[in-house]
């Protein structure tokens, strides 16, 4: 299969040329995904196709029906190869839709590509047009040799890697024997030595977390200004500020935070992820009760990685946290929703602003990351502090996705743990499956911390033995 891709930055569509050639039966089914992993919502990307027409070597029509809202039933009867065209509406300022613009095109594979039913595993190659004015391609796709051409070993891989095409300000740069490439849309304040500098203090403290590095090449493209960011196993696509001159340090630490969360993701989630997660069905809804575990340890992540690297202090991990728990606590969504529920539920949640939200439901994203933390406490405890949440992520990766090439169960998640910690999390169990109020108190104490009435950990002065041991090893001396 091969993909040609050009574009009308005038009217903002990309038109899309597919050759497929060896085609056995005598019609093909072609689908398109609904919905964009990490994006959990149905976003419908058929909608935007234009002008789907299908023609045989000679250029003659082929006929062709829709089946359902995402495929497309070419039929070819004895002719082998089969050249697909359409277009594809790109007007949407989002990390998982597509944007062309006079300047630049960003395009999320999701919404482009069709991959033949049943058929995801074949390899691919893209080939893009640029107009005269847009100079470079930023992705984590392999380039080929030919000019402007870029190949996927399979649809998961080529769907999972966004493309941004344009004038952006591209860095380089080789750290730990992998290849780096910085792609920044507004480029403004940007000060290479700093923030790359920190940038490879981050990616060492993460990589050294799990003990290895699966890709070859990683590309961070950061775009201008706006909300949002996804994570894909080798890039991330994140909207800015829209200028690197960061005002105060908290805006500094709260960038580089969101860079750090979708960077992580490239073990928890991509790689360390439930078995529901992927190979993935794009054509509908995939339900997980786990994403507290993928969304939620990898915000509570953000600090410990930070600060290992040197990049933050405890004061800042301590604030970041406290604010989280006066998030959760301070909300009744929390007697309404358990955090096992707000991950199935998502794909009704995701946008939904409905104005009983913070009355009747919770987010992953902040109590996932306090489970995170009281667990690795927990863990910490149990085991002498031999043992932490570090240790389960490692266990995750290594037997599930090195040794079984696949995701976690529910219950391997937890048998994990206790494996991990000598004994069954019984207590964090039942405040992920349920909304039992959580003992605060005597999980900060396990820490030598302290947490007073408006939900502020501090550290709890002359605590000695394994609560001290614990406390320095999580926040440092
Ligand atoms: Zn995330």
């Amino acid at each position: 299969m091969r993909y040609h891709l050009s574009f009308d930055p005038e009217e903002q569509y990309i038109h899309v040329s597919l050759s497929l050639s060896g085609l056995s039966e005598e019609a093909t089914i072609l689908r398109m995904p609904v919905w964009a992993p990490g994006y959990y919502i149905i976003l419908d990307y058929p909608k935007n196709v234009v002008d789907f027409e299908a023609f045989d070597p000679d250029g003659h029509p082929l006929i062709w029906e829709k089946s359902g809202k995402n495929g497309w039933v070419v039929h070819h009867g004895n002719c082998h190869d089969v050249t697909v065209s359409y277009r594809v509406y790109a007007n949407a300022h989002s990390v998982a839709e597509c944007m062309v613009t006079e300047e630049k095109a960003f395009i999320p594979g999701n919404g482009v590509y069709m991959h033949i039913e049943e058929k995801k595993n074949m390899p691919v190659t893209v080939h893009f047009t640029l107009p005269d004015t847009w100079k470079h391609i930023s992705t984590g796709l392999k380039r080929m040799e030919e000019t402007n051409t870029f190949y996927a070993a399979d649809f998961d891989l080529l769907y999972d890697s966004p493309v941004y095409i344009g004038n952006q300000t591209l860095i380089h740069f080789t750290h730990e024997g992998h290849e780096y490439e910085l792609a920044m849309e507004t480029p403004e304040g940007f000060e290479e030595q700093d923030f790359v500098g920190d940038l490879k203090k981050m990616i060492s403290s993460c990589t050294a977390l799990i003990g290895d590095v699966p890709y070859d090449n990683y590309c961070f493209i950061l775009m201008g200004r706006g909300g949002g960011g996804l994570e894909h196993f080798n890039s991330q696509a994140c909207f800015t500020y829209g200028t690197y001159h960061f005002t105060t340090r908290e805006m500094y630490n709260s960038f580089l935070s969101f860079i750090t969360h979708e960077y992580f993701h490239l073990y928890n989630v991509k790689t360390i992820r439930p078995i529901e997660l992927g190979p993935f069905d794009y054509d509908k809804e995939v339900f997980t009760p786990l994403l507290w575990i993928s969304e939620g340890f990898t915000v509570y992540y953000e600090l410990p990685i930070l600060l290992r690297a040197g990049i933050i202090n405890k004061d800042y991990f301590l604030k970041e946290m406290s604010a989280v728990i006066r998030k959760v606590e301070g909300k009744n969504g929390k007697n309404h929703m358990s955090l096992r529920q707000s991950s199935y539920d998502i794909w009704l949640n995701f946008f939904n602003n409905n104005a009983n939200g913070a009355d009747t439901r919770i987010s992953y994203y902040d109590k996932g990351p306090i489970i995170g933390l009281l667990m690795d406490i927990e863990i910490r405890q149990m085991t002498d502090n031999r043992r932490s949440l570090d240790d389960v992520m490692r266990a995750l990766y290594w037997q599930y996705y090195k040794e079984k090439d696949r995701g976690f169960t529910e219950e391997e998640f937890w048998q994990v743990c206790a494996e991990v910690a000598g004994q069954p999390l019984m207590e964090m169990r039942r405040y992920v499956d349920t909304t039992s109020a959580i003992d605060y108190a005597k999980y900060a104490a396990y820490a030598g911390l302290r947490i007073d009435d408006d939900w502020n950990l501090s550290v709890v002065e002359g605590c000695s033995g394994l609560a001290l041991r614990i406390r320095e090893s999580i926040l440092g001396k």
